[in-house]
Parts: structure tokens; C-alpha cells; sequence
């Protein structure tokens, strides 16, 4: 799970018994209100808390809930996530954290928020014996092994930001599906905006990207959602974005965030 905020464990009732990692972009209230109940009931199951290592408030928070919910609490696992490292998830899965720009005054070495991408580890034919013929392969095989017809690559899949101003083409590189925050659907950036993203500068960071989809969450209460998705979808129209963006808006409760499409190309 990305973030903790209120009402998760109330939202994915019986799933969340399911949960063994939260990976936590940072340490705003609206992002780790419900690591409380959510780790009360993993309870002895040693949920793993990945956290941004600059940030102060997660070891405050751990030295709470271990005094306040011995019993269940407790058993839970805190780890300082640096940027770069990587953390193994079930099945051919991995996340690796990434330095986002939340918090402006924070320096180069001090990491207090952070995104994730979610990568694929897939085993390939190494591509020197791609022009082979099936059998020639199946010998080499039969010889050697399968580590000398295989080389592992690494897929990304998806990124979530987390809080950040806009995340640009590079940070992007090849993941098809960017869950990105759009806190301001309008606005300039500056002031208390100038940690965030706003739609319009938005969408220009991120439309050269190769993307397949980007969703846009943590969207202000303060935007109706249906007047949203119009304005989503203008501004895409008028950018000419060649992929199709879906939106959550402010307390709605989705299964599958990518189907909520409100622009196709
Ligand atoms: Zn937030």
C-alpha cells in the first residue's frame, strides 16, 4: 500500500488483513492518519513501514505506537527508505523510491518525501542469441543452463508521486502508468501551491512522456468533480495529449483508479 491515510483500513476492510508493506511518500497528516488503526489491525502479523529517511516524525510516531499499542502496534517494522533503494514485493514484483520535491526548503541530502515505482523483474533471452533458431537455444539450454539464454530486466510499471510539484519527462523514463497528484486543477504555482501540482503545469512536465495512462489524485476538496473532469478535459484537449487521463476526485472510494477515464485522446 502508497500512504495511509484516513479511513483506509475503514475503505479496504478485509483487504487491508491482506497487507504486509506500506510505503509512505510522507509524513502530511492526510498520508498517515490511518497508519494508527491500520497497523492495530495487522497487529502481530509485523507489517514492514517503509518512510522517507529525512523526515523526523516517523521515529516520533513509532516511539508512540509502541508504548500506546504494545500488543499489536509493536510488532510493526519501521525502515528509513533511501532514495535508490529497492525493496522486493510478492511474485516477480519490486519498489524503488525515488526523491520527490515536496517539501522546497529541504536541501539536496535531506530525502522528507518521497515517490514510488513499482517495477517487473522478468527473466528474457539475452538478445545476442536472439537470431537463433529454437533448437540451437534449447541446446545451449540443455548445456549450460537456463542463466546462459537469460538475462533479467527490469519493467518498469508504474509510478505513484506522491506530493510533489510536477515530476518531469526523466523521472518518467518508460513506465507506462503515472499516478500522479494534481492538487490545484487550476492556479499559478507559488506560494502555498509551489509544493504541489497544478493541472496546466502538469500536463505540460509530463506530455512528452511515453505514457499509456496517468491518473490524477489528491485533488482539493475544494473542486466539484464534475466541473473537474470537464476542466481535465479541456486542458488536455488544448495540449493534444496523445494518451488518456483518469481522475479520483476528493472522497471517492474506486476499485480500479485507471478506469475512472476522463479524457481519450
Ligand atoms: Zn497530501
Amino acid at each position: 500500500m502508497f500512504d495511509c491515510g484516513d479511513g483506509a483500513s475503514l475503505d479496504l476492510s478485509g483487504k487491508l488483513l491482506r497487507l504486509k508493506k506500506i510505503f509512505i511518500t510522507h509524513a502530511d497528516r492526510d498520508h498517515i492518519n490511518g497508519l494508527p488503526q491500520a497497523l492495530n489491525m495487522l497487529g502481530s502479523s509485523g507489517p514492514e513501514v517503509f518512510y522517507p529517511p529525512g523526515s523526523g516524525s516517523f521515529a516520533a510516531l513509532k516511539r508512540f505506537l509502541d508504548v500506546f499499542d504494545p500488543e499489536t502496534c509493536a510488532h510493526a517494522t519501521w525502515t528509513a527508505f533511501e532514495p535508490g533503494q529497492k525493496e522486493p514485493l510478492s511474485g516477480d514484483w519490486m519498489v524503488e523510491a525515488f526523491k520527490t520535491q515536496h517539501f522546497l526548503s529541504d536541501d539536496q541530502d535531506r530525502h522528507r518525501s518521497l515517490g514510488y515505482l513499482v517495477s517487473r523483474v522478468v527473466q528474457k533471452l539475452r538478445s545476442d542469441l536472439r537470431g537463433l533458431e529454437q533448437e540451437e537455444i534449447d541446446l545451449i539450454r540443455e548445456d549450460q543452463g537456463r542463466e546462459a539464454i537469460q538475462t533479467e530486466v527490469i519493467e518498469p510499471y508504474y509510478i505513484v508521486s506522491g506530493d510533489t510539484v510536477p515530476l518531469s519527462t526523466e523521472q518518467i523514463g518508460a513506465t507506462p502508468y503515472l499516478v500522479h497528484e494534481c492538487t490545484f486543477l487550476d492556479g499559478t504555482p507559488g506560494g502555498r501551491m509551489g509544493d504541489h501540482s497544478v493541472l496546466p503545469n502538469l500536463l505540460d512536465s509530463v506530455m512528452q512522456a511515453p505514457l499509456k495512462k496517468l491518473l490524477l489524485y489528491h485533488i482539493s476538496q475544494r473542486f466539484d468533480p464534475e466541473a473537474g473532469r470537464a476542466s481535465i478535459n479541456e486542458e488536455c484537449r488544448q495540449r493534444g495529449i496523445r494518451f488518456p487521463v483518469a481522475a479520483v476526485f476528493a472522497g471517492e472510494t474506486v476499485d480500479d483508479g485507471f478506469a475512472q477515464t476522463v479524457y481519450e485522446p
